[in-house]
């Protein structure tokens, strides 16, 4: 079996059985299936299906979200996302070099409505042959290799911003507000030129930050895309700011990348030092910016479990949400749910997905709120589809979107 060059840690074989990651996993929740949590597929890595996996042992490694609920409550403290890719990534070659894509594309033929929601939540999809074929969000809407991408020349007219300043905040936009969602980099623009008094400036050589590959397992691909980035970011210093918390959290863990490589690990630790996520750059300016909202509109924020459970700046979202005078901020009863969004999970387990959203969606409506604000793009895909297929009166905003709009009502 060949490894990908990923060291074999056995630490699948410290789990004590406790089963405390079960009590948290939002699969578990809506499935009851112990072979779909963390404790069950720790215990599957240690016998000898682990040698031969069948396609439905590969099946059961593809139903996590990769979320890290359960890391965050293990007494072990296991490394779990990171031994689910693993596993993920060793499969592969057996059942071909993307696992979680076949497994894609055989669910989206056999139901093809992804994209049909799309179309109603107000995503600019003329552009979509714009993404480019190592984007991750191709895989997110499951575009498929046939699909068409766009030449270097057009992806270059309409990416990203034209570097025309020698000095300003450096900005990594990542593919949502890249490509399909340029709004929200336009709001990020705006609002950092407007409290920092500085403008963005975006490399050309930046592409995806590469969760996606990483999470399907794809190593090789998630290496070659954080050298391009950090390749990309080296000519510069200072903050690297970044709009969506996903790839904050992935941008943060590079060097985890480089395991086996000093040099290359030095040159990742050094940019992931750099990254700021948006919120928190904006709370760490002097003064922090203030905003006036139009109404007294309730706003719920999502907390994306990418952030959530990576240990780092879940603080920031919500506070520069509270910086929006006469808004009301509400929470969801329970504290914060998981979407089922998941990354690529939604695509290859839309049912489960649905189901784990349900959950979220009832306590989100329960609120009252009247926008649902989240810094990811993943759950934004994920919030805007299932909202409006229940016909919920709740617009779904990027908090720089949100808080650009309102400073129309400044001037
Ligand atoms: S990462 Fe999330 S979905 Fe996967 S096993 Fe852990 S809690 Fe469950
Ligand atoms: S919480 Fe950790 S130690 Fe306990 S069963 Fe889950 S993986 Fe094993």
């Amino acid at each position: 079996m060949r490894d990908h060059g990923l060291p074999l840690t056995g630490q699948q074989g410290q789990c004590a059985k406790c089963g405390s990651c079960t009590a948290v996993c939002p699969v578990y929740r809506v499935t009851g299936r112990e072979s779909l949590t963390a404790r069950g597929r720790l215990h599957l890595l240690g016998t000898e299906l682990a040698a031969r996996p069948s396609a439905a042992y590969e099946d059961l490694f593809a139903q996590c979200l990769l979320c890290g609920a359960c890391e965050n409550v293990c007494p072990r403290h296991l490394p779990i996302r990171r031994l689910t890719v693993e596993a993920r990534s060793r499969f592969s070659f057996l059942y071909g070099r993307h696992p979680l894509r076949r497994s894609l594309v055989r669910t989206v033929l056999a139901r093809p409505v992804l994209l049909e929601r799309l179309v109603k939540t107000g995503l600019a999809l003329e552009r979509l042959p714009l993404i480019p074929r190592d984007s991750g969000l191709r895989l997110k809407l499951a575009l498929l290799d046939g699909e068409p991408a766009a030449g270097p020349a057009a992806q270059q007219e309409t990416a990203i911003e034209p570097d025309t300043a020698a000095a300003g905040i450096q900005y990594f936009v990542g593919c949502l507000a890249r490509y399909l969602q340029p709004s929200i980099a336009g709001a990020t623009r705006r609002l950092v030129r407007r409290f920092s008094g500085s403008p963005t400036v975006e490399p050309r050589a930046q592409g995806c930050c590469g969760l996606a590959a990483w999470s399907a397992g794809d190593r090789e691909e998630a290496v070659r895309l954080a050298k391009q980035n950090i390749e990309a970011f080296e000519s510069s210093t200072g903050p690297v700011l970044t709009s969506c918390v996903s790839c904050f959290a992935h941008l943060k863990k590079y060097g985890e990348l480089f395991s086996d490589d000093p040099g290359w690990r030095e040159r990742a630790e050094w940019f992931s030092r750099r990254v700021r996520e948006f919120s928190a750059f904006m709370l760490e300016l002097d003064p922090a910016p203030v905003f006036r909202s139009p109404g007294r509109e309730r706003i719920l924020y999502h907390e994306p479990c990418h952030l959530r459970f990576s240990g780092e700046n879940r603080e920031a979202p919500p506070a520069l949400l509270r910086q929006l005078q006469g808004a009301v901020i509400v929470e969801p009863e329970g504290g914060p749910h998981c979407c089922g969004q998941g990354g690529l999970f939604y695509l290859g387990y839309p049912e489960l997905g649905d189901r784990i959203f349900s959950r979220a969606c009832e306590a989100a409506l329960a609120t009252g709120a009247d926008v649902l604000a989240t810094g990811c793009s993943g759950c934004l895909l994920q919030w805007r589809t299932g909202l409006d297929i229940r016909h919920a009166p709740v617009r779904v905003l990027h908090p720089a979107v949100l808080l650009a709009d309102c400073l129309d009502n400044d001037s």
